[in-house]
């Protein structure tokens, strides 16, 4: 449950556009803006601190504007979307719209605009390893996700030691589970884990083989995905208390959307 400022009909100027001409002279923008965030303390508190200014966001956007060029206003609303829910912490989403007025069609035409939601969804990642030195695979893992400017870890489970799952003669696995938000969609997380996976030395031989480091999405917020590429939640993960006890010990009460049990209750089953 979210609370919202609004920001209506701000001015600011750009250069954005596909035309030559557009790049160089520049012209006059306008920008929609919903913030969702808490103002409860902000509200009981009467102080600004404790919620977001709108008058820096503003000021904001409007530098974002002016310091970028863009060909399309939907690389201008994505990327200033992208600035301002990083620059911005207590922003969990944001609703943007920019108008360009009088855009050049060749047809009388008041404005066009471009109207997107991006926000932090919340990603249960589950890490493992069970080749070489595994400690330091999983921390490669663990510094890879926290160098990852669109992701922030909020928290990590203890580490367990098991026995080796599907393929059994191989060494015990260590595994864990990375609570976080992201900004990524889930099949841009997708990418991402894989490449930190690639730069922990994964080689990808056999299924359920030994790994250097695994990072599999367990839960996108309560997403439901079933492709070739990428099944959410992890297919499999109901069935494996490697995953179900660090998930019960960071979100015990996250209840899984399609099986309607809560992490604690699948452990429990098992
Ligand atoms: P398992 O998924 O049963 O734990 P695994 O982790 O050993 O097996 P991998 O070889 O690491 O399997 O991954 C195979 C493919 O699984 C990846 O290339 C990826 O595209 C796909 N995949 C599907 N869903 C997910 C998910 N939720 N998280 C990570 N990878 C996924
Ligand atoms: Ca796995
Ligand atoms: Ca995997």
């Amino acid at each position: 449950m979210s609370d919202k400022i609004y920001i209506r009909n701000l001015e600011v100027f750009g250069k954005h556009g596909v035309l030559p001409e557009e790049n160089r002279l520049g012209q006059k923008f306008q920008i929609n803006a919903v913030l969702y965030t808490h103002t409860r303390e902000a509200g009981l508190k009467d102080d600004l601190t404790k919620t977001i200014h709108y008058g820096e966001v503003s000021h904001f956007m409007s530098g974002f504007m002016m310091e970028h060029t863009f060909q399309l206003i939907e690389t201008a609303a994505e990327q200033m979307a992208r600035a301002v829910l990083l620059r911005f912490p207590a922003m969990e989403k944001i609703r943007l719209e920019i108008l360009k007025p009088w855009a050049p069609i060749g047809l009388p035409l008041e404005s066009v605009s471009v109207e997107i939601e991006r926000g932090w969804h919340q990603a249960f990642v589950a890490i493992g390893s069970n080749l070489g030195e595994r400690e330091d695979y999983l921390e490669q893992g663990l510094k890879g996700l926290r160098s990852c400017e669109d992701c922030r870890v909020e928290q990590v489970s203890e580490i367990i030691a098991t026995k080796p799952y599907g393929v059994t003669d191989q060494p015990d696995f260590l595994n864990g589970m990375v609570k976080l938000k992201t900004l990524l969609s889930p099949w841009e997380l997708l990418r991402e884990l894989n490449r930190i996976e690639q730069q922990a030395g994964r080689e990808r031989k056999v299924h359920w083989g030994p790994r250097t480091l695994d990072l599999d999405i367990i839960f996108y917020d309560n997403c439901v995905i079933d492709t070739e590429e990428l099944t959410i939640p992890h297919p499999d993960m109901h069935n494996r208390a490697f995953v179900l006890q660090p998930l019960a010990e960071l979100a015990p009460y996250f209840r899984h959307p399609l099986l309607h049990k809560t992490a604690s209750q699948m452990l429990a089953e098992l």
